[in-house]
């Protein structure tokens, strides 16, 4: 998931940085209106490729060079539709309808509350790629995973899983090959629920090893300590990897 993110208020781009950074986005930076219009034309070019380029842009009005209604309006006329989640101190109303009339997709009035605004991030991100969220199989090895018909097989044989172990493995399977964090888990499975045992995910993940791995012989789902977990993209038999189209 990449976030590209327009604000020129330094300490608040740095502080977005990192907790975007922590939440698992690659994140590029910019000052400067222009600078972030050129990187987002960039990226909504290549974005039928789907291998470079913003999965999601995030801009504050108030830029130096070109503001971010200009750049919002400018990108939409040249036909990029990355979703856009606009970012502004003024919460006026009419300043919203100018934002999305713009052709924002959301927009957020400063001070935010960081837990929002990645919520709101990751509601565009999966607006845009819904077919290979919502119904793409997955497969890692042997271990298929169809998101659709929630349905878990390794080797062609049927796994039960509860409806938390499945949406972990979705989760990791979707992201194969990257380590997805503790913090990630909890906000996208449990939806940000804070009061939860500290070990409620070791708990899921052990019961999900316990199903999907234990009775093959197999290591799907790597601990990384103090980072998160992470299946491998692909194992040693050259099956396809995950998430591939
Ligand atoms: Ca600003």
């Amino acid at each position: 998931m990449r976030v590209l993110v327009a604000e020129d208020d330094v300490r608040l781009a740095d502080i977005l940085e990192q907790s975007l950074s922590e939440a698992g986005w690659q994140v590029r930076v910019e000052h400067d209106g222009r600078r972030a219009f050129d990187a987002a034309l960039t990226a909504g070019v290549s974005r039928a490729g789907a291998a470079v380029g913003f999965d999601v842009l995030l801009l504050d009005w108030g830029l130096p060079s070109m503001d971010g209604l200009t750049v919002c309006g400018r990108l939409r006329s040249l036909g990029v539709l990355t979703p856009i989640l606009m970012l502004t101190a003024r919460g006026a109303t009419p300043d919203k309808i100018v934002g999305l009339d713009a052709g924002a997709d959301d927009y957020l009035a400063k001070p935010f509350d960081l837990d929002e605004l990645l919520a709101r991030l990751r509601a565009l991100h999966r607006r845009i790629r819904p077919e290979i969220a919502d119904n793409q199989l997955l497969q890692v090895g042997d271990l298929m995973l169809d998101p659709e018909e929630r349905r878990v097989s390794r080797a062609g044989t049927q796994i039960e899983l509860s409806v938390r172990e499945f949406d972990i493995l979705r989760l990791l399977m979707e992201r194969a090959g990257k380590v997805v964090s503790r913090y990630t888990i909890l906000d996208e499975v449990w939806d940000g629920e804070t009061d939860l045992r500290s070990n409620v995910i070791d708990v899921h993940v052990g019961s999900l090893r316990a199903k999907i791995d234990r009775p093959f012989g197999t290591t799907t789902i790597k601990t990384l300590r103090g980072a998160g977990y992470r299946v491998e993209k692909s194992t040693t038999d050259g099956a396809p990897d995950a998430g591939a189209p």
